[in-house]
């Protein structure tokens, strides 16, 4: 790897990293810019995090750093932990003093002391996240990179600066890490390093869920997320920390009749998905559409493989998951839900004949989601038959005009009942009761089916029609 000097001293350019320079110069004390910022120089990406180690006291460099930025820096210490944050402008510069640390086994706290340069890139997860530049004056720009990080990039490696089991063992979230960055970055993870994590996964039950999650999206974030998964699988965390997920592992066959292997699809599915979406939580839908298939999975004489109902269920078995996973129990969910439940729909729809009623449900239970639903609904026509793939996608291109056509003409979509219940209560002197719900629900399957247009004075009208039959007047 190898860059010219010219362009890493244009990285670390910027006013701030001419103060750090002059502050640590005046105190004494070494200062270098570490890990992830780095990193991305070499990688020709700009990060605004800045992490800065002082080979010293950490708050008393960020302290006058601030005092030099003046009126535009603002300082926050966080004493207990030895740090100290300086905000300027959209940078981020966190401080450290330069430490040791050393674990027990039986604890994820570490003992820290105050340590060299080469003691705090040790303690870094990987070769490539431990390459530290120079700020001081005389030496400013110049790389520290003890453990071949440079050459790692070179070969696309993520690789542990210690013995790997050490440093997985010390954290085992950094097993995550390596899936994470492999992932994101296209990297791979060295053979020694990932036979480490082989023998440490069961490490990771001392990890919180919610640390676990957050590495867990930065996979599903990236540009091809199934490298992350299937390295997740490769490696025995995958049933650890989703079981569910590798449960869609495998195929079975009955009477020469075998269906898909349901984990190779849903990535599949999530990949494609990825390249039309950034979406976190349309990707995690893609993610569980197929999650009920084997809790639905039977053999049917005629019919062959079945999995009925996989969609409802699904629905069902999200908050469970969610709950222990520690992905968000909101509105987030109700969406990953509701993306899961409907995801049959369109298919069904291409199948059939497109009627104008069936669009109209679709645009009413899909409301402002039907866009996310068909992106999801096109990823997941994974068909080895090119011939099935002409015909679904083309149905889907009907599907589409046909929703842009009745949208425009119908408003559906985010669809108001044009008489409400306390009408249908004041005209005919109801409490609220079942009767009310039921006159609502018929004048809403009547717009839904075509029968009336979405309007109101049709609606009233109906409405009376529908109260005589039930032997209401109004009052
Ligand atoms: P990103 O910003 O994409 O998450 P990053 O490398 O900047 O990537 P951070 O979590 O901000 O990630 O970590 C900053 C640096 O701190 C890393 O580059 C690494 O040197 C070190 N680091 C972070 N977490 C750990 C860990 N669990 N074990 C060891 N070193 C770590």
């Amino acid at each position: 790897m190898y860059i010219e000097q010219e362009d890493i001293l244009k990285h670390i350019s910027a006013k701030p990293f001419r103060i750090i320079s002059e502050a640590a110069d005046e105190l004494g004390v070494e200062a270098y810019v570490i890990g992830g910022y780095v990193r991305d120089i070499y990688l020709n990406r700009t990060s605004k995090d800045i992490d800065v180690v002082a080979v010293g006291s950490g708050i008393e460099l960020a302290k006058s750093v601030a005092k030099k930025l003046g009126r535009g820096a603002h300082l926050s210490v966080f004493k207990n932990f030895g740090t100290a944050q300086v905000k300027c402008g959209d940078l981020e510069l966190e401080f450290v003093g330069a430490r040791k640390e050393s674990y027990s086994h039986d604890s994820r706290k570490p003992v820290v002391e105050d340590g060299t340069l080469e003691d705090d890139q040790n303690r870094r997860d990987f070769t490539i996240n431990a390459l530290a530049l120079c700020l001081n004056k005389d030496r400013y720009g110049e790389l520290v990179d003890p453990f071949g990080g440079l050459d790692d990039m070179d070969d696309l490696t993520i690789r542990t600066p210690l013995d790997p089991d050490i440093t997985f063992s010390d954290d085992p979230l950094r097993m995550m890490r390596a899936v994470r960055f492999a992932t994101q970055l296209g990297f791979f993870i060295y053979p020694d390093t990932f036979d480490a994590i082989i023998r440490n996964k069961d490490r990771i039950s001392i990890i919180s869920k919610e640390r676990i999650v957050d590495e867990l999206n930065k996979i599903v974030l990236s540009p091809k997320p199934s490298i992350g998964f299937d390295l997740l699988d490769k490696c025995g965390l995958l049933p650890l920390i989703f079981p569910e997920l590798c449960a869609l592992k495998g195929v079975e066959t009955k009477e020469g009749i075998g269906h898909k292997d349901n984990f190779a699809h849903t990535l599949m599915v999530l990949d494609r998905l990825s390249k039309t979406t950034d979406n976190l939580w349309l990707r995690w839908s893609a993610i569980f559409h197929d999650i009920a298939k084997p809790a639905t999975k039977r053999f049917d004489n005629r019919l062959g493989w079945t999995f009925h109902n996989h969609n409802f269920i699904g629905e069902r078995m999200i908050p469970g998951i969610f709950r222990k996973m520690k992905l968000p129990m909101n509105e987030k969910m109700k969406y990953v839900q509701k993306m899961v439940s409907l995801h049959m729909r369109p298919i069904a729809l291409a199948d059939d004949e497109v009627t104008d009623s069936a669009i109209r449900r679709l645009l009413f239970d899909a409301g402002n989601d039907i866009d996310d639903l068909m992106k999801l609904c096109e990823a997941d026509i994974t068909s080895k038959n090119p011939e099935k793939v002409r015909r679904f996608l083309a149905n889907f291109r009907l599907v589409r005009e046909k929703l842009a056509e009745i949208e425009e003409k119908d408003r559906v979509r985010n669809f108001q009942p044009p008489v409400s219940g306390e009408e249908i209560m004041n005209t005919f002197g109801l409490p609220p009761s079942q009767p009310v719900g039921v006159i609502k629900e018929a004048i809403k399957n009547a717009i839904l089916d075509g029968i009336i247009p979405n309007e109101y004075e049709a609606a009233r009208l109906f409405m009376l029609e529908r109260a005589e039959k039930m032997g209401l007047m109004p009052h």
